[in-house]
Formats: structure tokens, C-alpha cells, sequence
């Protein structure tokens, strides 16, 4: 057709593992199923054009984490909207020019956040441009149930929402029904699509085809107590692999393909990451928590728990005891949870997100030439 490619900005951030995974869970669905009629950009316009605090809040967030408390007090201390939003503002004010040029260096059509703090100083840059009716701007929210506050921005074409909770909590502050969609966390396409057995998948990855396997993981960076797949954590996977064990094991570093070790595995040890809980769900894997981030990870624990997909233990005693048990006197019990876990699961989620999106796309019309200027100085509009 004649119609110009559409450019679509993913605003993204290394803040764990979740956020990029699912910036490219949407980059793919969107190749599979339009191939060049959209043309994808993932960025961290925060890290690339601005200043501090917003170009290091992946050391900020990863020594945060680790210090929990801190972390506690920094989610719940700016979850009232009064705060936050002056707080964003400031921070607009200071960086509106870099922000701006950041944005529209990439001449977008639409921009989709994948991140909670991406949503209030995009929108505004797009309001002081006169954009607001051009381009297509929606939040893909990444947390299964307790999120932050700033994932909700009344201004946004679409938000998408994992899970009910989630949107129950949109509605609460003071989104539309008409802008909520609930479809589910976007997975690589990878796990939806690639049909695997377990037989292979055993033979392809060189493990005993007929022992009971567990699988361990904490996050993208490998920040969880107990981990076999250990992320980006290059000290702990060569301190695991000079240990000792009775039991075959294998000690893995930064693995690309998570679909096909879910796929060979009987259960999972990890902790509340909201992307690996729903990838772990996908593959039918009962799922031992053993830890969350306080705030966006705590309401992660009652969904699985709840929905019987899986239990929540700090203690590796007790982990120890479920898993024996589940591998000998109790499976049927994992059989039920995997069952469970099936159910609560949505695939589909990654392409019912870019066919919404493409829906929202072809209503505008074709999207004439957006006129992109690059202007001086619009921090006093603020
Ligand atoms: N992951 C991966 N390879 C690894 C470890 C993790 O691809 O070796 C992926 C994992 O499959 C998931 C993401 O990293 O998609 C982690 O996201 P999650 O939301 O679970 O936790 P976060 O790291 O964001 O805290």
C-alpha cells in the first residue's frame, strides 16, 4: 500500500529484567504481525538524553532493591498523586528540552510506556507540541497487581492492564472504562508461539530425561536468594559452579532462551518477578516463590497463591521438603497447580496489545505527516 510506516517509540528502562523483555515482547508481536507497516524503536530516552536522577535510576533502583527498606519507603512515600506529579514536574521543568528532543528524534506516531515513570513527562512534552490528538500514546503496565501509582495518567489513548486487579485499581484513580483494557502481561512471542515437548527440549539442553528437573531464578539480574539461572550475576554463577552437589545440576548465566528451560523444567523456584511468574504460568510450571521486591512485587505473592499456581516460602528447608514431596507423595498436587497455572495463563496477551494498538492506529486515519517542530523553551506552559 501507499501508506507510510508508522514509527512506534517504546519507552523502556533496565530496572530489573522485566520492563526490556516486555519492550521486546511488543517489538516482535508487532513484526509478526504487521511486518513493515510499523517501524520500532526501544528506548531509554531518560538514560540517553537527560541528567541525573533520571539517567541513573537503574543504579539507584538496583541499590534500592537491595536495601529494601529503602525501597519501601521510596514506593509508598510517593504513591499519593500530589507528590509524584510535583516531583515529575520539577523534574520535566529541568530537562523539558533534552525530553523533547529525546522524543522527537524518533518522529513517533505512537508511543507505548512500558515503564511507571514514562507516562507524565512524555504526555506533557506531547501537550506543549500540540500533539495530544496526533500521537497515539498508551501504557503497558508490567505489574501483575500491585503497582504504583504513576503506571495511571488520565491522558493516555489506552492503558493496559495484566489483570483485573490491576484495572481495578486504574479505575480507582480516575481512569475511563473506555481506556482500560485487560489482556494480560506481553510475553515474548517465543512462549506463546514456538510448540515444544519436553522429550526434546530435554535432548536439545543435555539433561537426564527422566528425572524431575527444578528450575532456579531471580530476576533478570539474578538478585534472588536461590538461583540456578543466574541473570546477569556472573560472581554467583561461578561461585555455584566450583560448589559440590549430590544432584546433577546445571549453573547458567544470562540465558536468551527462558521458553525452552521452562519447557524442560517440572516447577520453578524464583522470586515475585511479574515477568517470570506469567512466562513460568504459560509453560504450566508450579511456582515456589521465595522472595519479593516490597511494593509492585508484594501483590504478585496472593496472585499465584491464591489462583493455586503456586506456594510462597522464604525458608529453602521448607522449598526443599514442597519439592520432594511434589516430585514423590504429592503429584498430584503439582499436576493440580500445573493445571492452575494453564488456566491463569494468557499467551495471547502480547498480540491482543499490538492488534489494540493497530486498531487505535487505523481509527485515526492515515496518519497524516505529524508536524514535528522543534521548539526552545516550553517549561513556563508548566
Ligand atoms: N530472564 C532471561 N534470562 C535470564 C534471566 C531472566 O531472559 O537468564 C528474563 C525472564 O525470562 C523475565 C525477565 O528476565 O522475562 C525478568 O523479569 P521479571 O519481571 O521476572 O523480574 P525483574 O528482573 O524485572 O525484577
Amino acid at each position: 500500500g501507499a501508506e507510510r510506516t508508522k514509527n512506534v517509540l517504546i519507552l523502556m528502562s533496565d530496572t530489573g529484567g522485566g520492563h526490556r523483555a516486555s519492550a521486546e515482547a511488543i517489538r516482535d508481536a508487532f513484526r509478526m504481525e504487521f511486518g513493515d507497516e510499523y517501524r520500532i524503536f526501544v528506548k531509554d530516552v531518560w538514560k540517553e538524553y537527560t541528567g541525573w536522577p533520571l539517567n541513573d535510576m537503574e543504579r539507584s533502583y538496583k541499590f534500592m532493591v537491595k536495601h529494601v527498606q529503602l525501597w519501601k519507603v521510596a514506593f509508598h512515600s510517593t504513591s499519593p498523586r500530589w507528590i509524584h506529579s510535583v516531583y515529575l514536574a520539577a523534574i520535566a521543568a529541568y530537562y523539558a528540552k533534552e525530553v523533547e528532543a529525546g522524543l522527537m528524534e524518533y518522529k513517533p506516531d505512537i508511543i507505548i510506556s512500558v515503564h511507571p515513570l514514562m507516562q507524565h513527562i512524555p504526555l506533557w512534552v506531547l501537550k506543549w507540541q500540540g500533539l495530544q490528538k496526533k500521537v497515539i500514546f498508551v501504557t503497558v503496565i508490567t505489574d501483575l497487581n500491585t503497582c504504583h501509582p504513576t503506571w495511571f495518567h488520565p491522558g493516555v489513548n489506552r492503558c493496559y492492564c495484566p489483570s483485573q486487579e490491576v484495572a481495578k485499581r486504574a479505575l480507582l484513580d480516575g481512569l475511563e472504562d473506555s481506556q482500560i483494557r485487560v489482556f494480560g502481561l506481553p510475553i515474548r512471542p517465543t512462549f506463546a508461539r514456538a510448540v515444544l515437548s519436553k522429550d526434546q527440549l530435554r535432548e536439545e539442553l543435555e539433561m537426564d530425561p527422566n528425572l524431575p528437573a527444578v528450575l532456579l531464578m531471580g530476576g533478570g539480574e539474578g538478585m534472588g536468594p536461590l538461583i540456578i539461572i543466574c541473570g546477569r550475576n556472573k560472581n554467583l554463577a561461578s561461585t555455584l559452579q566450583t560448589d559440590e552437589w549430590k544432584i546433577p545440576v546445571k549453573v547458567r548465566g544470562f540465558e536468551t532462551q527462558m521458553e525452552k528451560w521452562m519447557g524442560a523444567c517440572d516447577c520453578i523456584i524464583t522470586k515475585a518477578g511479574p515477568g517470570t511468574i506469567a512466562e513460568a504460568l504459560i509453560r504450566g510450571l508450579p511456582i515456589i516463590l521465595n522472595d519479593y521486591i516490597p511494593g509492585q512485587e508484594k501483590g504478585n505473592v496472593p496472585y499465584v497463591v491464591d489462583n493455586g499456581a503456586g506456594v510462597f516460602t522464604r525458608s529453602s528447608k521448607e522449598t526443599a521438603r514442597i519439592v520432594a514431596e511434589w516430585f514423590s507423595t504429592k503429584t498430584d498436587e503439582l499436576k493440580i497447580m500445573s493445571e492452575n497455572a494453564l488456566k491463569l495463563a494468557q499467551p495471547e496477551a502480547v498480540f491482543d496489545i499490538v492488534k489494540d494498538i493497530h486498531d487505535l492506529a487505523c481509527q485515526r486515519g492515515p496518519l497524516a505527516n505529524i508536524p514535528y517542530m522543534l521548539t526552545s523553551s516550553f517549561t513556563s506552559l508548566i
